[in-house]
């Protein structure tokens, strides 16, 4: 089955649909101005990419492999498969850089013509860039160029099949340029759901969840894209894989898992096999008030540990509650907001009800407030809308990113203070540094910073000077450089560091056997 609607195209210099697009609102000015001072910064109009590198015989043999409208070098198709949506990215576009826009984007439909674009990639050493939704927050589509006679997007647009449902195993077939809605219009035709729905879910792509290895709002429930794997496909230059012919195996070490995380770096994975639920009949979402984040993690430790974690489970630090909260006083009626836990309830309706009930005994057991359903709704209602808010931010001169990690439960008040001091200290008085617990497990959980300030004359140098500090301070208290959003290539050297020599020795391996000219993303992931 596929899908007739035409993939909306993000803003090439701002996040998502242009239509959704709108300027800071009136109720947050005053706040804004009083925190960072507004000031006007315009974005570059009217830039184009560089010259096409590729020479008119080359792309006469890419549109003999895949015909020759789904070979595309004008330069708004360029333009808009130019990197991903991290801050430093957005930074770049708004200042009219296109120095990584690819030469041609190249639009294969399957895995027969994907191996023949790589093929040919491999044979006139062009480096090529899969793209799938471009919402890559971690310099993942901006692959190095030099040694290359030019550089190709792989746009995988034209993939957006449902291929197989298995109702009997639930399991499902997905093509990888299916974008999270499209993915799941399809699966409720069948009346399933993937439940993975990160932040990123309206453009984000089911071969980029893959290839991210990410993780969605509501993993305490339907776990992180990893784990909803069973198989799949993928093609390399030196030939196809094809992976996953059982749920579970003692068959050697798990290769899925070499493609999984693996960020077009070893091959382009062309379907994916995963596990789906029933859509659920009812979902429902509460808030809950802790009086300091310590009391709020251990009551979700708690909760992991028991075996009884709700769909979705989520809590802000002292900072990020009082700064989400247009009032902050609404939050259990006192000065003091505390910390805002979010849980939220899918399934039938006896599923929800039972599971509500144990969660809610625990959380009151451990001294949470219950906030009703008001705060879960507003929670619902905004999921996707703060990217669309740092936009509008970056317009009046506030610098705003995020960064996440993740640590065992005993490393965690660590972490927290470490990154926050860290990140602090780089972007001086009057920055903000929030955090949330944004995905939990028995033994430990992620916690995900935002920062706001004000923007200095250099925003993205500012940026990387605190991107830097926070990394040092994640490697140092022993946490990973990333729970979700990948290596690319601003990770790389403190997922070096991560990994040690030996780990990074069995990368460059596996890169080398799988793709000997390096054409796949290159400077991408491998350290
Ligand atoms: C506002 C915002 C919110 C976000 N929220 C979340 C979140 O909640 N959770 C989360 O996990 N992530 C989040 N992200 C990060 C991003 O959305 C994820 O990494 C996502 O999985 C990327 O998917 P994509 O289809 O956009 O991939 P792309 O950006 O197109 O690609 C990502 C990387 O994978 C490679 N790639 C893409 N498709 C394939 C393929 N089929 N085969 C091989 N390689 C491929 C690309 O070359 C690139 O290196 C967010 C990003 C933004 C901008």
């Amino acid at each position: 089955m596929t899908l007739e609607t035409p993939t909306v195209e993000m803003h090439p210099q701002r996040w998502g649909d242009p239509a959704a697009a709108s300027d800071l609102p009136e109720s947050a000015r005053g706040l804004v101005e009083l925190a960072f001072g507004l000031r006007d910064r315009p974005a570059v109009t009217g830039a184009t990419p560089p010259a096409v590198a590729l020479d008119d015989a080359l792309l006469e043999g890419l549109r003999a492999l895949v015909g020759a409208e789904h070979v595309l070098v004008d330069d708004e198709t360029r333009t808009l498969r130019t990197r991903g949506k991290s801050t430093p990215d957005l930074l770049r576009a708004r200042s009219g850089d296109l120095s990584d826009a690819p030469d041609a984007v190249v639009r294969p439909d399957g895995h027969v013509e994907v191996v023949a674009v790589l093929a040919w990639a491999a044979e006139h050493r062009v480096a090529v860039v899969p793209f799938g939704g471009g919402t890559c927050v971690t310099g993942g589509l901006a692959a190095r160029r030099d040694g290359f006679a030019g550089l190709v997007s792989l746009d995988l647009v034209r993939m957006k099949r449902l291929l197989a449902v298995d109702d009997v195993s639930m399991s499902v077939t997905l093509q990888p340029g299916l974008r999270g809605p499209e993915a799941e219009a399809l699966l409720a035709g069948h009346g399933l759901t993937l439940g993975h729905y990160p932040q990123s879910f309206d453009h984000a792509s089911i071969g980029g969840f893959a290839a991210t290895r990410s993780s969605g709002q509501s993993s305490a429930g339907y776990g992180r894209f990893d784990a909803m794997v069973v198989g799949l496909t993928a093609a390399t230059p030196t030939g196809s894989l094809d992976l996953g012919s059982s749920p579970a195996n003692a068959a050697g070490p798990d290769l899925r898992q070499l493609l999984l995380g693996s960020e077009g770096a070893f091959g382009v994975i062309t379907s994916v096999t995963v596990r789906v639920r029933r859509a659920p009949a009812v979902t429902t979402y509460d808030g809950w008030r802790w009086p300091s984040f310590d009391a709020g993690s251990d009551a979700m430790r708690t909760l992991a540990q028991a075996g009884l974690l709700p769909t979705v489970i989520r809590l802000s630090d002292e900072t990020e509650t009082a700064i989400n909260l247009a009032d902050p006083t609404s939050i259990g009626g006192t000065d003091d907001p505390g910390c805002l836990m979010i849980t939220g309830y899918e399934g039938t309706a006896e599923q929800v009800d039972a599971r509500r009930e144990a969660v809610s005994a625990v959380l009151t057991g451990l001294g949470g407030t219950a906030l009703g359903e008001e705060p879960g709704r507003k929670w619902v209602q905004g999921r996707f809308d703060a990217p669309y808010l740092r936009d509008s931010l970056l317009d009046h001169g506030v610098l705003v990113e995020t960064l996440e990690t993740a640590t065992f439960w005993s490393n965690r008040a660590r972490l927290h203070d470490d990154v926050k001091e860290a990140l602090q200290a780089a972007l001086g008085e009057g920055s903000l540094v929030l955090c949330h617990v944004s995905h939990v497990y028995e033994t430990g959980c992620s916690l995900y910073f935002t920062v706001a300030a004000s923007q200095a004359d250099d925003p993205l140098a500012q940026w990387q000077t605190a991107k830097a500090a926070a990394s040092d301070a994640i490697i140092a208290a022993g946490a990973t450089i990333t729970h979700h959003h990948a290596i690319g290539t601003d990770h790389k050297p403190w997922f070096a560091q991560e990994i040690g020599e030996v780990g990074v020795r069995v990368l460059r391996a596996v890169k080398a056997e799988l793709d000997p000219v390096g054409i796949l993303n290159p400077g991408v992931l491998i350290p």
